[in-house]
């Protein structure tokens, strides 16, 4: 069994895939062109903001945005503890000082209290300004963007929604990728829209940070690719990534995000009796990047983890240890990082199989089991 079967994905969708790969190879346009621009436009309609840059993966789709800002030395930067790398890295590699907010314990998502507790904390200190946010949807959910909103307009931060696992959730009738003044998505495989390598893509409504990011993705890029205004990077999107994501997004509006809610719902049917399951809060609507269960004590883990992989169940731990325990954050002061739900979290979660063509006969066999082992 496979923990995200991508395979089954190519086998539902070959004919489409190999005609849009054969059709960029013979166009000759590897780099730019047509294809990029008509998948850019098929993304921020689907999200529901004006632009759409795609760059070369989620983690320069966070970093760019940071660029156009001018964050760096001297800011603080607030993201939550309980995420991927990723989030926090960029913060990092802008000179910026990252703020580690603590997580909710139903949701896995930023938590609000915490974040103004630590802005004031931030603020009081004196030694960085507090300069912006950036809210994880973690595992497809989108955060308390309400919330959020409110504290960033209030101490007047930017927003960035790191939508690498969020894309297809929403909030509201609103499209998650949507909740930023600039959001980021990833393409990395196994995301809720994958394509074949590394991908990603920024969002947002303000057309000066649109022609920035568009900057600054191609080395800085004035009236036209030799003329340099600025430093940039090459943070590209391949033409053949966009192509095969094209045929990918019509799949994912038309059925895979229904089946994977779907899967997700009768899993919690099946399992909530035993194990805490997922909460997705009234007027939430989760794109399920993940699944994953809470259980009571941390001794249980790594028990299930075996006994399933013995019987050929895949699962995951995402994330085992939180960004503020993090070497790579150690020079960081531990008193104005405490998340002690996040640590909590990082010794009790796992995650289980789960995506759009999980049959449901393999659901069935993974829920006995699990019950059985619990
Ligand atoms: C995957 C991921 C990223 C980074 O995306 P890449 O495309 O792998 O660079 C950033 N943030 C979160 C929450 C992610 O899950």
């Amino acid at each position: 069994m496979q923990f995200r079967d991508l395979k089954k994905q190519y086998e539902a969708l070959k004919p489409e895939i190999d005609k849009a790969i054969a059709d960029v190879i013979a166009s000759n346009a590897f780099v730019m062109g047509p294809v990029i621009k008509d998948m850019e436009q098929q993304f921020a309609e689907y999200v529901g903001m004006k632009h759409c840059i795609a760059c070369n993966s989620g983690t320069d789709a966070l970093l760019i945005p940071l660029k156009v800002w001018n964050i760096g030395r001297g800011d603080a930067v607030f993201v939550p503890s309980f995420t991927f790398f990723a989030s926090a890295e960029v913060i990092a590699m802008q000179g910026a000082t990252p703020v580690f907010v603590d997580v909710d314990a139903e949701t896995f998502n930023m938590d609000p209290v915490d974040l103004h507790r630590k802005i004031e904390q931030t603020l009081k200190a004196g030694k960085r300004q507090p300069k912006a946010i950036i809210a994880v949807d973690l595992f497809g959910l989108p955060a308390d963007f309400k919330a959020i909103r409110a504290i960033a307009d209030r101490y007047g931060l930017k927003l960035l929604e790191d939508g690498a696992q969020g894309f297809g959730g929403a909030m509201n009738g609103k499209k998650a990728c949507g909740f930023g003044d600039m959001s980021a998505t990833s393409f990395f495989p196994a995301k809720p829209v994958g394509c074949y390598g590394d991908g990603g893509a920024i969002f947002t409504d303000n057309d000066e940070w649109a022609q920035l990011s568009e900057s600054i993705h191609v080395h800085g890029k004035g009236s036209d690719r030799y003329d340099n205004v600025r430093i940039g990077m090459n943070s590209r999107l391949d033409s053949i990534q966009a192509a095969i994501l094209t045929v990918k997004l019509k799949a994912f509006k038309d059925y895979e995000l229904n089946d994977i809610n779907h899967i997700a719902q009768r899993y919690t049917e099946l399992l909530s009796d035993v194990v805490k399951t997922p909460v997705v809060p009234d007027g939430f609507y989760s794109s399920w990047a993940q699944y994953t269960l809470q259980l009571n004590d941390a001794g249980q883990r790594a028990p299930l983890q075996e006994a399933l992989k013995a019987l050929d169940i895949p699962t995951a731990v995402y994330y085992p240890i939180p960004m503020h325990r993090q070497t790579a954050f150690s020079y960081l002061n531990p008193d104005d990082n405490r998340c002690p739900v996040a640590d909590r979290l990082s010794q009790t979660v796992i995650s289980l199989p789960i995506h759009p063509y999980l049959s449901e006969t393999d659901q069935d066999l993974i829920c006995k089991k699990v019950r059985k082992l619990l």
